[in-house]
C-alpha cells in the first residue's frame, strides 16, 4: 500500500508523467526483463515468455492544469484544464504549482459568497472565474512561474477501515494493481508487456502508440470506474457498487470488451472465488479504446476499480475491490496461454 500512497501523492498531469514513470520504474525493475520509454513518455516493461502477447496498461497521468495566465498587477494565476475535473469540487483546494526551480503551494480561490449577488449564488462557480493564489507578490510570482507550468492537487492518501481515499486513484490504483499482480502471479503464462501510459485523460494518446509498438494479441486496461451507489441516485444508475468486487467491463464509450475475454475473466473469478461485478459505463473510456486499434487489432477488456467521487479532488475505493482486481489479473496471467479468442 506504500507504493499506492506514493503514486497517489506524486504528480503527473498529461504530458508531464516523469515523476510517476520514475516510481513505476523502481517498482518494476527487479520483476521484469527490460524497461523502455518511448517518445510520448510511455513506460514499457517486458517480461519475456511464450504464449500470446499480452499487454496490461494503466495510465500514469492525472487530471490537472497548466498555468495559462499571470495577472500582471496581483500575481494571481489562471489555469487551463487538462482532463475534466468537476469544477465545483475545486474551490478552496490546495494545489502545487510545479515551477522550473521549485514546487509552490497555492490555493484555488474564487469570489467569497459574502460578496456574491443573489444571481451569482444560485449558479455553480465556473473554472474561468477561479484562480490560483500563491500568496506572493506579483514580481516574485512573475520570476518563479512560467506559462505552462503544471498544477496538481495537493492531497493526502489515506487508508480507512475498509476504504482508501486520495487524489488520482484514477489511475494510480491501476498502476498499483498491475505491479502487484505481476508480483503475485505464480507464473506468467504469456509474453507480457506492462505499460504505464501517458496522456490518457486527454484522449488515450499514449496507449495508441504503445499498442502499435508492442503489438499485443490481448490488451487489458486497468482503470477506475464510477460507483454511484450513493444517496439520490436510483439503483439502475449505479454502474458499480463499492465493496462488491472488481468490475469486469462489458462496454463504455471507447470499447466493447472481447466476449471471450469477458467469459475468461468471469470463469476465473468464479473458480478462484474472487468477488466481481459486471460493468456497463454509458460515458467515459479507457486505454482499451486505442489499444484495440493497434495495427490489425487486439482483443481488449478493462478491469475496473469501482470508485466514488471520480474526477473530483478525493476519490474513494474499497480495499476488497482492490484486492479482487489484483487477484483476478494475477490469475489471468497464470492461465493466459490457454485462452481461445476465436469469435
Ligand atoms: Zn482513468
Amino acid at each position: 500500500m506504500q507504493l499506492l500512497k506514493q503514486l497517489s501523492e506524486a504528480s503527473g498531469i498529461p504530458g508531464h508523467e516523469e515523476e510517476i514513470r520514475r516510481i513505476l520504474t523502481d517498482a518494476l525493475r527487479e520483476h521484469v526483463d527490460s524497461i523502455t520509454t518511448d517518445s510520448l513518455g510511455n513506460l514499457i516493461a517486458h517480461i519475456e515468455g511464450s504464449g500470446p502477447t499480452v499487454a496490461i496498461a494503466a495510465h500514469m497521468d492525472e487530471i490537472g492544469f497548466m498555468i495559462s495566465f499571470i495577472e500582471a498587477k496581483t500575481g494571481f494565476l489562471r489555469i487551463h484544464p487538462l482532463g475534466g475535473f468537476d469544477p465545483k469540487t475545486l474551490i478552496a483546494q490546495r494545489v502545487v504549482v510545479h515551477t522550473a526551480t521549485k514546487d509552490l503551494i497555492g490555493c484555488i480561490g474564487s469570489k467569497p459568497i459574502h460578496v456574491m449577488t443573489e444571481e451569482e449564488r444560485k449558479k455553480p462557480v465556473e473554472l474561468k472565474d477561479m484562480f490560483v493564489d500563491l500568496g506572493l507578490p506579483a514580481d516574485e510570482v512573475k520570476q518563479l512561474v512560467a506559462i505552462g507550468d503544471p498544477v496538481t492537487l495537493r492531497q493526502d492518501f489515506l487508508v480507512g477501515a475498509s476504504t482508501i481515499s486520495g487524489k488520482a486513484l484514477d489511475d494510480r490504483s491501476g498502476l498499483y494493481i498491475a505491479v502487484e499482480a505481476v508480483k503475485r502471479a505464480k507464473k506468467i503464462a504469456c509474453d507480457l508487456y506492462v505499460i504505464g501510459t501517458t496522456q490518457e485523460e486527454v484522449g488515450l494518446r499514449g496507449a495508441r502508440v504503445a499498442g502499435f509498438a508492442v503489438h499485443p494479441q490481448i490488451a487489458i486496461a486497468l482503470d477506475i470506474t464510477v460507483a454511484v451507489d450513493t444517496p439520490g441516485t436510483p439503483d439502475e444508475q449505479r454502474i458499480t457498487e463499492l465493496g462488491k468486487g472488481v468490475a469486469i467491463k462489458l462496454s463504455d464509450s471507447s470499447s466493447i470488451s472481447h466476449p471471450k475475454l469477458v467469459q475468461a475473466m468471469r470463469e476465473i473469478a468464479e473458480k478462484e472465488k474472487i468477488p466481481y461485478q459486471m460493468e456497463i459505463l454509458p460515458r467515459g473510456g479507457t486505454d482499451a479504446g486505442t489499444l484495440q486499434q493497434a495495427r490489425e487489432g487486439a482483443a481488449v477488456i478493462t478491469l475496473s476499480l469501482p470508485s466514488r467521487y471520480v474526477h473530483s479532488v478525493v476519490e474513494m475505493a474499497h480495499l476488497k475491490d482492490l484486492e479482487a482486481a489484483i487477484n483476478l489479473l494475477a490469475a489471468f496471467l497464470e492461465t493466459a496461454e490457454s485462452i481461445d479468442l476465436t469469435l
